[in-house]
């Protein structure tokens, strides 16, 4: 008898030790450090995707975040994937080839939208503002009455500056001028006041590991009324299957569910766990934290010699503070020393911002008064 004898190769077999991961504090722009809860419920026994006790943990989680996003929306679902595959969606879905789409670009995340806009065939228009500012209304008024799009685009917390757009009344201006609103509301949800329905937001998505205390994987996205007609009067298919609400809805929505794709069961308990510790707190008083916790944080740093890049307190987000970083000062050497000597990560700005500012985020579950001590304890020992 002929045996055949296969040589695999063993370079790659490496011998490594058990998974040990340093105790992080995650103070930087997300991830965020996840709720014990939420870390307990990612490692229950899974379900499968279409598990009757599944979809009703499935259901449960979009109705938790209607409350957190303040809306009725139907349409409201977590996409398998990170807070750049729930913006890919609402991008993808609401642009057509030839749209024209206004972009509101105040950061970083702003030039992604343009970007992600152009890519899914939209005619691009941008307004824009020096990085750490936010547009005033009568700006908006005024590029939207002259644009005419079908959409505006804007970042409602943008993380790479560390500003907060004012979002009410721009829904309103929309509605005067027939336009859908989109906000990008990745940093903001759970953290900063976001109505979506008072606000007449027509499109929103986030992310789980920030003001929601949660591992990256599975983020929100909610579509209103305006925007699924939209959507169903499409004359051509939405250019991505993965992210295709259309698809999603039988999912998500319908009386019998049908097949999409494999829905991670642990996501979806994780992102369900930090919803109910949202609902258990309540809104406003999850708002007034997170503010107060900021408040600490930057009277800590004037004590300390430092400002913040976000001159106006009304126009800081919350949960994201950018330091300026003073004259003299090495920015990179310094997080590099609180990630090596004290466990703690913040982040440096970058593109517009690379080498003047860190970011520092007291998100969700981290927005805590003795997180803020301990940073300011380890930046005084750092920077005296
Ligand atoms: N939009 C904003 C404002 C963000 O801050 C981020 C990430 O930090 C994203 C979009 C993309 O999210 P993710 O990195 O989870 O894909």
């Amino acid at each position: 008898m002929h045996t055949q004898t296969t040589s695999t190769n063993q370079t790659h077999r490496i011998a490594t030790q058990t998974l040990d991961v340093p105790p992080r504090l995650l103070l930087g722009p997300g991830p965020s450090n996840a709720h014990p809860r939420v870390l307990a419920a990612v490692g229950m026994r899974q379900l499968s995707h279409l598990d009757p006790a599944f979809i009703g943990i499935m259901n449960e989680t979009q109705e938790l975040l209607r409350y957190a996003w303040q809306t009725d929306n139907e349409m409201t679902l977590a996409i398998s994937g990170t807070g750049s595959a729930a913006m890919e969606t609402a991008v993808a879905n609401i642009v057509e080839r030839g749209d024209v789409i206004l972009v509101a670009v105040m950061g970083y995340f702003g030039e992604r939208l343009v970007e992600m806009a152009s890519r899914h065939g939209g005619d691009v228009r941008i307004i824009e503002k020096p990085w750490g500012e936010v547009f005033e209304q009568g700006e908006i008024y005024d590029a939207v009455k002259e644009h005419r799009p079908a959409v505006l685009m804007m970042v409602h917390a943008e993380t790479s500056t560390g500003a907060l757009q004012p979002m009410a009344g721009i829904g309103a201006i929309c509605r005067e001028f027939d336009c859908l609103l989109l906000t990008d509301c990745v940093t903001s949800l759970g953290a900063a006041p976001m109505l979506v329905d008072d606000w007449q937001v027509d499109v929103a998505y986030s992310c789980s590991q920030k003001g929601l205390s949660c591992p990256p994987g599975a983020s929100p996205v909610t579509f209103g009324p305006r925007a699924m007609e939209k959507i169903n009067g499409r004359r051509h298919k939405v250019d991505t299957w993965y992210l295709d609400t259309t698809l999603l809805r039988s999912y998500w929505l319908g009386d019998v569910r049908g097949y999409h794709h494999t829905m991670s069961s642990n996501m979806t308990y994780a992102l369900r766990e930090g919803l109910r510790l949202v609902a258990e707190e309540g809104l406003e008083a999850r708002w007034a934290r997170h503010r107060a916790t900021a408040e600490l944080l930057w009277d800590g740093m004037a004590e300390l010699g430092l400002t913040c890049h976000v001159v106006n307190p009304e126009h800081r987000i919350p949960s994201l503070t950018t330091v300026s970083v003073p004259e003299g000062v090495d920015a990179r050497a310094v997080a590099g020393r609180l990630l090596r000597d004290y466990n703690i990560e913040v982040a440096g700005g970058f593109s517009k911002l690379a080498g003047k500012v860190w970011r520092v985020g007291l998100m969700g579950y981290n927005s805590r008064p003795e997180n803020v001590l301990i940073l300011l304890a380890a930046l005084k020992e750092l920077l005296d």
